[in-house]
């Protein structure tokens, strides 16, 4: 299994990107935004915690998340990989997936971390909000506040993986294309050959 984080804060491509990616290296996509939002989608109990604090644009907590993740890695256990996007978001959160991975025989081969810059993130997500149906996309208030908690909480975790050589930084400005080519680079230079 070659498993891959795709890094970075809140508008800067990873659901883009990671669409792309699983279907070229063929891994099973786990966003814990998308999972989160199918729960507020079918209005369950999760869900409708969940969805207070995504309101307000705060990280929901890490056992919720975990949970979510862990119910995911047993569900698909034949898969070449997992993309995880929008997780580990928290330290604890990352010793947590280690210790999943672990318990599967498996590990984090790359962490690719895309680097945008706050006003280019800010614009980006104001854009999306008009046509994403998104709550937290539509308020500015909102998203500095998902930029703050990424800065305070979610930025430290790339120092997590950096003792493992496992961190690879990309510029997320430029075509989807150029963004994805120097994606995949990163990810052939460390994925076993077949
Ligand atoms: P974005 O990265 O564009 O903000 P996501 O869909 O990844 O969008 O996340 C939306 C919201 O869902 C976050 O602001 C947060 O409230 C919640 N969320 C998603 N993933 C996590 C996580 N791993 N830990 C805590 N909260 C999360």
């Amino acid at each position: 299994m070659f498993n891959i984080i795709l890094f970075g804060p809140p508008g800067s491509g990873k659901g883009t990107q990671s669409e792309k990616l699983i279907a070229k290296y063929n891994l099973k996509h786990l966003s814990t935004g998308d999972l989160l939002r199918s729960e507020i989608a079918a209005a369950t109990p999760l869900g409708i915690e969940a969805k207070k604090m995504m309101d307000q644009g705060q990280l929901v907590p890490d056992e919720v998340v975990v949970g979510m993740i862990s119910s995911a890695l047993d569900a698909n256990p034949q898969v070449a990989g997992f993309l995880f996007d929008g997780f580990p978001r928290t330290t604890a959160q990352a010793e947590a997936l280690d210790k999943l991975l672990k318990l599967k025989g498996t590990s984090i081969g790359i962490v690719l971390a895309l680097e945008v810059g706050e006003e280019e993130i800010v614009s980006r997500l104001l854009n999306r909000g008009l046509t994403s149906g998104r709550s937290d996309d539509t308020n500015e208030t909102i998203i500095r506040n998902r930029i703050t908690e990424y800065k305070n909480k979610t930025s430290i975790v790339a120092n997590y993986y950096t003792a493992t050589d496992k961190v690879k930084h990309i510029k997320g400005e430029g075509s989807l294309d150029e963004i994805f080519s120097a994606l995949c680079k990163e990810i052939e230079a460390k994925m076993p050959q077949k």
